[in-house]
């Protein structure tokens, strides 16, 4: 058999020769607290330093904050002063990725807010927060909802990005009756018709959805 050649192990491979310190040390501090180990890809996280830097992006949000891991690689394309707001369900863990991103040095632009995403997002807009960066990272059945947020609380030219949107395969799946998979195929045809997004879904490692609003 010819079988095509491991093209994703080459790329990380060429990366795997830099020595992220900051990131190196998130991985470390999930692994030794048994937390789950599903921090972004890296080579999706370093295409979300990109996007942000590339949209000029000063107020992020994250849902789905785990270690820290996408928190930094936000947080490294934002603007000097820009600020990136997360949530994560677990305090815990809001803890851990809230002194992760202070070691990585940014200390002061993170803010977390504990409990479920959807119970918070009313609250950033009633305080009037919006946002020119989305990374929606958290619970598959949601990204619906989180979707519709995302398009309340974006300014124009905002980017949202969305991590597993193809659920290792499942997504395929027509006719399935998992919640996740169902929301998730909701999601995607969303993402992809929606006449105010301009996107693309990538198919590497679990998926990437990329969107801009107009
Ligand atoms: N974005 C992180 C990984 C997030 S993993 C990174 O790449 O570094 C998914 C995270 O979503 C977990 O930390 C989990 O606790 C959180 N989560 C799950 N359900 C949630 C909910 N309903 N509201 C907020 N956070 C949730
Ligand atoms: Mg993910």
């Amino acid at each position: 058999m010819s079988g095509t050649p491991d093209v994703t192990a080459y790329i990380d491979s060429l990366y795997n020769k830099e020595n992220d310190e900051a990131l190196a040390r998130v991985l470390a501090s999930i692994r030794e607290r048994g937390m789950p180990e599903i921090s972004v890809h890296p080579g999706y996280g370093r295409l979300i330093t990109l996007l942000a830097a590339s949209a000029g992006a000063s107020a992020a949000l994250e849902i789905g904050a785990l270690g820290g891991y996408s928190g930094i690689c936000i947080l490294r394309g934002l603007a000097p002063d820009g600020m990136l707001t997360s949530l994560e369900l677990q305090a815990e863990y809001a803890e851990l990725a809230r002194a992760n991103v202070a070691a990585a040095g940014f200390g002061g632009r993170a803010e977390y807010r504990v409990g479920e995403a959807l119970a918070r997002l009313p609250e950033l807009a009633d305080e009037g927060k919006t946002f020119d960066f989305f990374f929606i990272d958290a619970d598959k059945g949601n990204y619906p909802n989180y979707l519709d947020w995302a398009l309340k609380l974006a300014r124009p030219g905002a980017v949202i990005v969305a991590d597993n949107t193809l659920l290792r395969g499942r997504i395929t799946e027509e006719d399935s009756t998992s919640p996740s998979v169902r929301a998730m195929r909701e999601f995607n045809e969303r993402i992809a018709t929606d006449p105010r997004l301009v996107s693309v879904i990538l198919p590497a490692y679990d998926g990437l959805a990329v969107a801009r609003v107009k």
